[in-house]
């Protein structure tokens, strides 16, 4: 929890934007509401308790198992995570009653609140939208008039199965959702996929719900076969990591975009695929114009949000990940296949350039000032086969071409034999 926690004023949570605040408390006053609501609903039987103690064991044997490995992929990413102990909540919220359900989310959540040091207003947040989710799941049981089975009593009907479905549903679907708003509500300009994750993600969310519904029905017919589910679950939060460690070897850290490795890589797959079929290749290299005096005006963090700013609408206009990179510093390269001519590759260029020329950024200054920055970018493009027949000679003329455009005034795209943009003032 940190010391000098008590100290209200000091807490990391009051530096969110105010919207943030306002929601992070909500779900939290909503999750205190919906745990007691529970609590004064409870009641217990001892084959619960029994079935609650089996499934307790393993989710603290899949925690200590895998702290090493959560230690790692916890400094390596932000966004939307995978969370493993939803197998476990899951198999409680399908066949425990609600209040033996709070009970393992104080256990899972307690385990990770011991094992890593977060901001406290962090781990109340993710204790706060779990709780939730699993309320919401239980009361979708209750609703639809699910009674957790006794012991060896195994739901087999197709409608049972239908409302463990519906269950697991509406805890994926919560969870997905209230951890979406607390990331839109403190990320600027957030896509879609740092809301909610990418397809993998979701597809890995959605595999570990099942395993819990799994882990449910094995828990009612013969509680100690679920001890095999123990390595499964390391062994998925071990693959998980490796998933992790591919995506940040191919990303720009900061942007997101792909980083020069993985675009050299791919644009050199797609020069010799574009060389078997006699196809043009387009090559740019975006530099954005005087960086130096925006971070020298509004500090490196301005200039920071400015760079994403820009990663952001080259994405949008190149949206395949491997064709636009971060190429380095305040530099950009991207690879465009299927160009006919290079008047065709002039004109793609110029297009991205005045995409960069129509941005405008709020920014806030060292200082605390804000206001709304504009930049604009030179381009230099080559053209395979025309201007060279691998990476490297392609690189270099485009590179030459940018340096044309910089000296021709900066704010155009220049190619060999020729350029479109900006004239001189
Ligand atoms: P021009 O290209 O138009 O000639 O001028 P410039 O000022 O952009 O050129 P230069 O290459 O000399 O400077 C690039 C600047 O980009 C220097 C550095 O401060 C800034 N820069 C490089 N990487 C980053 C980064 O990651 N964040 C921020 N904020 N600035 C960066
Ligand atoms: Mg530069
Ligand atoms: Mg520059």
């Amino acid at each position: 929890m940190g010391d000098g926690w008590w100290r209200v004023r000091s807490w990391p949570l009051w530096q969110l934007p105010a919207p943030a605040v306002a929601y992070v408390l909500t779900v939290e006053a909503a999750a205190v509401a919906a745990a007691l609501a529970v609590m004064s609903a409870a009641r217990v039987t001892k084959a619960d308790l029994l079935a609650f103690g089996v499934l307790a064991a393993c989710a603290v044997v899949h925690l200590q198992a895998s702290r090493r490995i959560e230690r790692v992929r916890r400094v390596t990413t932000g966004g939307p995570q995978v969370d493993l102990t939803s197998i476990w909540l899951v198999a409680a919220v399908c066949c425990l009653p609600p209040l033996l359900v709070l009970g393992m989310v104080v256990l899972t959540r307690g385990q990770r609140w011991l094992a890593f040091d977060r901001a406290a207003h962090r781990n109340w947040f993710s204790a706060a939208s779990i709780t939730l989710a699993a309320c919401a799941a239980s009361g979708v049981l209750l609703v639809l008039g699910h009674r957790p089975p006794p012991l060896t009593d195994v739901p087999g009907s197709l409608t049972e199965l239908a409302v463990l479905a519906a269950a697991s549903i509406v805890y994926w679907v919560s969870q997905v959702v209230l951890i979406g708003g607390a990331i839109g509500l403190t990320t600027s300009r957030p896509r879609l996929v740092d809301l909610v994750g990418d397809l993998e993600l979701n597809a890995i969310d959605v595999a570990t719900v099942c395993l819990g519904v799994l882990v449910s029905i094995a828990l009612t017919h013969a509680p100690l076969v679920i001890l095999f589910g123990v390595p499964v679950a390391v062994v998925l939060h071990r693959a998980i990591l490796v998933r992790q460690f591919e995506n940040d070897a191919r990303q720009d850290a900061k942007t997101g975009l792909a980083n020069t490795v993985h675009w050299r890589q791919a644009a050199r797959k797609e020069l010799a695929v574009a060389g078997r079929r006699e196809e043009g290749v387009g090559l740019l290299i975006i530099d954005l114009d005087h960086f130096k005096n925006l971070n020298d005006r509004y500090g490196h963090l301005a200039g920071d949000d400015v760079l994403r700013a820009v990663a952001d609408a080259l994405r949008a206009e190149v949206p395949d990940f491997d064709f636009v990179a971060r190429f380095g510093g305040e530099e950009f390269s991207i690879l465009v296949p299927g160009v006919h001519s290079q008047t065709s590759l002039l004109h793609t260029g110029d297009r991205i350039r005045r995409t960069v020329e129509r941005l405008s950024v709020p920014v806030t200054g060292d200082e605390g000032d804000t206001a709304v920055v504009r930049v604009t970018a030179s381009v230099g493009a080559a053209l395979f086969p025309d201007h060279g027949h691998n990476l490297d000679d392609l690189l270099r003329i485009a590179d030459t071409a940018l340096y044309a455009a910089k000296r021709g005034g900066r704010n155009r795209t220049c190619l060999a034999a020729g350029q479109l943009g900006a004239r001189p003032a």
